[in-house]
Formats: structure tokens, sequence, C-alpha cells
């Protein structure tokens, strides 16, 4: 028995799932279950993907309802967890000496809330958010975790929120069982075998690994929270998908979890 938390990697998938229940937002509240209770949370999400490292030091972060065209009650939905200034600063000191700007206008984006909202339904563990640098190499982010590798042994959840495939193109929304694409499942399945076998180097270089990986990333922002998780884990660590599927044929909802 070991007291460092996990990390997790959430696919967060369709804004919708913070208001549905289906086999991923009880996946997610089932992880929630078999937690720890951390003393706070930092999230990496898809949704901060700006040109600047910068970190929530507010200590009450408004919700965003960072999407367009979705029912009235996806934007009445409000999760009210605090935010936790000192983290923040602790977030910032671990990182240097890469500059880490403190961020007032910035909250939980849908990255964190449409799946926290599930893992932790009470709203009453604080939560700050670190933005991906979008000017950043993958190897960048990659080392990024693992300067924040410590938070696990001080009770502090990092979460990764994004898709592992995640293509808008080819993504048929709102009908279920949609028959994934062949690309999308050889890329997910490449991926886990990698991790499986903690070749971290080909999926931080993971542009080189050909056609299906441009189909699954065509941008990077939903991939890259993915490496964040990786670089905080520690010899020994299991590595486990607790929540599985694709969604519209080319969302990939694989939750990672290590430890
Ligand atoms: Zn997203």
């Amino acid at each position: 028995m070991t007291d460092r938390m996990p990390a997790i990697f959430f696919g967060h998938g369709n804004p919708m799932n913070a208001i549905s229940k289906n086999s991923y937002s009880e996946g997610w509240a089932a992880i929630g279950r078999s937690l720890p209770r951390p003393r706070g949370i930092l999230v990496v999400s898809a949704h901060w993907y700006i040109p600047q490292c910068a970190v929530t030091v507010t200590a009450t972060p408004p919700t965003i309802h960072d999407f367009g065209g979705f029912p009235t009650e996806l934007y009445e939905v409000n999760y009210p967890a605090p935010g936790n200034p000192t983290l923040a600063w602790h977030v910032r000191n671990l990182l240097a000496p890469v500059r880490v700007d403190l961020d007032e206008n910035w909250g939980l984006d849908h990255g964190t809330w449409a799946v926290l909202i599930h893992v932790f339904p009470n709203a009453d563990i604080p939560i700050v958010q670190l933005s991906i640098d979008e000017r950043q190499s993958p190897a960048y982010h990659y080392e990024m975790g693992q300067r924040l590798a410590v938070l696990r042994e001080e009770g502090i959840l990092v979460v990764g929120s994004g898709n592992i495939v995640h293509n808008l193109h080819t993504y048929t929304w709102g009908r279920q069982g949609v028959k994934p694409f062949d690309w999308a499942m050889r890329f997910e399945e490449r991926a886990k075998e990698l991790m499986l076998r903690v070749e971290d180097d080909q999926l931080v270089s993971y542009e080189k690994l050909g056609q299906d990986a441009k189909l699954a990333a065509p941008t990077p922002d939903h991939y890259l929270p993915l490496l964040y998780i990786l670089g905080l884990r520690r010899a020994g660590d299991r590595v486990s998908f607790p929540v599985q599927g694709v969604d519209g044929g080319s969302v990939s909802m694989l939750a990672v979890q290590i430890g």
C-alpha cells in the first residue's frame, strides 16, 4: 500500500457527457469512488491551450461554458469547486525556471468540469488549472509532467483531460453506436501497448507514428495532456484503462490511470 496519489488522463469527449448518464460518466464516477480523497486537484485541460504557461490563482474559479450550440441546460451547469492559490504558487515554483504566469481570468473549462462533476460530484475539492503552452514541443510537456511528479506524494491528484484520438472532422455528432474508424482503433491500441511497455519516447514523438497518428491527433491540444500524466509515472506504477470506448467513430474516451 502506498500513499502516492494516482494520476489520471480522462478522455472527456462531447461536453454533453457532463449531464448524461452513460458508460463514460458512470466510469468516471466509479473512479471517484475508488480514489483516496485528494487534498487538491491540478488539471491540464485541452481547452486551455494558449501561447503562455499559466496557472489559475483565483480562490473561486468560475465555470466556463467554452462551447457553442448545445442545449440550454448545459450552459446552466455550475461546478462551484474552490480554487487554491497556495497550490497555484507551489506549481509555479515546481516548474521553475519555466515562467508560469498567475492567471485570474480563466476558471474551470469544460475539459475539467464535464468530467469532475461525475468524479467528485460534491465539488468540494480545490482545483487549479495549468495551461498548455501551445508554443512548446511534446517533449517539453512530458518534462513538465516529470517536474510535477512530487505532487503525488503530497496528496494532489493530477488530471489530464483531452482525448487520445480526437478528430472532429470525422466525428458523428449525436449518433450512438457508430462503428469506430479502423485508424482510430489502431492508434488507440498502439498507444495502449506503448503505455503498457513504458515506451514513453514513442508516445512523446507520436507525430512519427504515421498516418494513423495524423488522423488521431490532427491538432496537438487533446493529445498533449496525456504526456503530462505519463511524465508523472514512477518505476513500478501500474497502468490501467478504467474507461474505454470510442465515441462517434473518432473520439477515443480512453481513461489512463497511473498508479
Ligand atoms: Zn475537448
